[in-house]
């Protein structure tokens, strides 16, 4: 490399073209003279075209850096924006099913909300679908399974739908979206929505095995849309959550409560991750009555949290939150351990007086995770020194019917541990009273909702006592939720009940007001508190 005089850098191609310049220059000069010789002076601008020939090539190769670069930057900048060009195109298009991209759909999503704003016409809505269950597919079949599942899929909200007017994309993974142009009054989205459904539901052919997809459709109209493509995602977001928690295959529209409540539940689960650990979360214990001699043989632990500024927030609303954001495997594996290690307290104060087990609320996200929940309770239990049987998990009848199969796989490697194992909320599960033989279960708790209609109902009085008639006959123990009268005592003693938990016997209580196995005096129907009023 050379520096020419004003220091800037002379390229190999600025030496070349000034070197021809120069030989040029000087031929032309040559001939000028040539002429002047020959015709005096009618050849003279003959000379001033060679000069200016040469201070030309003179000009363009001194300064090569600014000159004869400018050509390659400006081819170079070309060549940028023609691979720009090109990968914008690619990123607007989903590699695995052809469908518009996320990125392309945000930006049609915005101009959509810009032509409503500047001239309040042009409704449309959007649709999110979801498909249940398609991590199953994913791992029974694999991932490539997967994606060719994602292009069927795709090709049927397609076909399903007018595509020079409507654009469907896929968000990313298993979620796809549908911007229906000019679909902005109510229902109509709605109808379209079903025929979606209806292509998604008919039978795949993956890999040789046939399986079935449905999706959970969200669904905003333009006129609920605020500001931008992100919120307006959020909010269709928050509608598909609502149809996916009231099961498979639903169809919700947003609505503003719906806005609302997923800020209070997103504040919920902000507070609750911040809380894991410190004295905001505690344990309350609540008396299981054996019946037939009113003592407190086992207690129920049950989180509680009182948080400074939302005050105690139910565990029917924060626990759904945290199985949803996975942070109820920190909690649980608190509770559990603390539940644990009060048991050893109890044991180590009063042997006598301490219950004999203490029961545990088990989430089905935990349970997705065997090894590592196995080796948690594996662990607690050596912590606490507890023999078989002191602990014991209680898995909702609906986390069971959810995978039956898989439960009962852990369920059997829970008793092996030497854990006691109860069916919590029986009769809201939808499972039949035969499956129940299936699985190792050694207490099975009666819902508190068939319980609190006893004395209402008479199909309900006879479903609860074919139930515990079941239950004891297949050896398994009853246990009668949310216990309120004296008269519910009186009947569920008449049908054989084996034990009962509910306000009538004590309400949840912390470790210190827990009496457990004191008999009750004289021949009472119904127990006063087992839980000690002084505090
Ligand atoms: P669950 O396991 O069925 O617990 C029994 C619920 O019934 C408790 O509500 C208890 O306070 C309430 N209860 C007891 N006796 C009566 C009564 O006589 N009348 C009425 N109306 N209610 C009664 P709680 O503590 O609000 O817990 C609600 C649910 O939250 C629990 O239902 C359980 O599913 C879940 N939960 C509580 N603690 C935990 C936990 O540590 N982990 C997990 N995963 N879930 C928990
Ligand atoms: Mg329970
Ligand atoms: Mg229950």
């Amino acid at each position: 490399m050379q520096q020419s005089g004003s220091g800037a850098r002379v390229t190999p191609w600025g030496l070349r073209v000034w070197g021809v310049t120069v030989l040029l220059g000087g031929a032309a000069l040559l001939f000028a003279l040539e002429r002047m010789v020959r015709h005096g002076a009618a050849g003279r601008h003959g000379l001033f075209i060679a000069l200016g020939a040469m201070l030309y090539g003179i000009g363009l190769a001194l300064p090569v850096r600014g000159s004869l670069r400018m050509p390659r930057q400006v081819l170079r900048r070309l060549r940028v924006r023609v691979s720009r060009r090109r990968s914008a195109l690619s990123a607007g298009i989903d590699a695995v099913t052809g469908l518009a991209s996320r990125s392309w759909f945000v930006h049609r999503l915005n101009l959509a909300l810009g032509r409503m704003s500047a001239c309040r016409e042009g409704g449309f809505s959007v649709l999110l679908l979801d498909l249940d269950r398609f991590k199953l597919v994913n791992d029974a079949l694999g991932h490539s399974a997967g994606d060719d599942l994602l292009r069927q899929v795709a090709a049927r909200i397609n076909a399903a739908l007018r595509p020079d007017r409507h654009l469907v994309a896929r968000l990313g993974g298993d979620e796809f979206a549908v911007l229906l142009d000019g679909v902005g009054e109510p229902g109509a989205a709605e109808r379209i929505a079903t025929r979606i459904q209806e292509a998604i539901d008919a039978p795949y052919r993956v890999r040789g095995h046939e399986t079935r997809m449905t999706a959970s459709v969200g669904i905003i109209r333009s006129e609920q849309c605020i500001a931008c493509a992100d919120s307006v995602l959020r909010d269709v977001d928050t509608a598909m959550y609502g149809a996916k928690r009231s099961g498979p295959g639903r169809i919700a529209t947003f609505a503003l409560p719906m806005r609302r409540k997923a800020s209070r539940e997103f504040g919920i689960e902000t507070e609750l991750r911040k809380a894991i650990g410190t004295a905001q979360l505690s344990l309350l214990y609540q008396p299981i009555v054996a019946l037939d001699r009113l003592t407190a043989d086992s207690v129920e632990a049950l989180l509680r949290w009182n948080h400074p500024r939302l005050g105690v927030v139910d565990p029917e609303e924060f626990i759904p939150i945290a199985e949803q954001s996975g942070l109820v495997i920190p909690l649980d594996e608190w509770v559990q351990r603390q539940a644990c290690l009060q048991w050893r307290a109890w044991q180590d104060r009063d042997p006598a007086r301490a219950p004999c087990s203490v029961s545990v609320n088990v989430s089905r996200v935990q349970m997705a995770y065997p090894d590592a929940f196995l080796a948690h309770v594996r662990a607690v239990m050596e912590a606490a020194r507890m023999p078989p049987g002191a602990l014991r998990l209680e898995v909702t009848e609906r986390d069971v019917m959810r995978d039956p199969d898989a439960v009962v796989d852990l369920l059997r490697e829970l008793r092996n541990l030497g854990v006691g194992l109860a069916m919590d909320d029986f009769g809201t599960g939808m499972s039949s009273l035969a499956c129940l033989r299936r699985y190792p279960f050694d207490v099975v708790k009666i819902d508190r909702d068939f319980i609190a209609d006893l004395g209402a109902a008479a199909d309900v009085r006879a479903v609860v006592h074919a139930s515990v008639m079941l239950i004891e006959s297949l050896g398994m123990r009853s246990v009668a939720e949310g216990v309120e009268s004296a008269a519910q005592v009186e009947f569920l003693r008449s049908i054989g009940c084996h034990s009962a938990q509910g306000y009538l016997f004590g309400r949840p209580a912390p470790a210190d007001r827990i009496v457990a196995r004191e008999p009750l005096p004289g021949e009472r129907q119904a127990a006063p508190a087992l839980v000690s009023s002084s505090r």
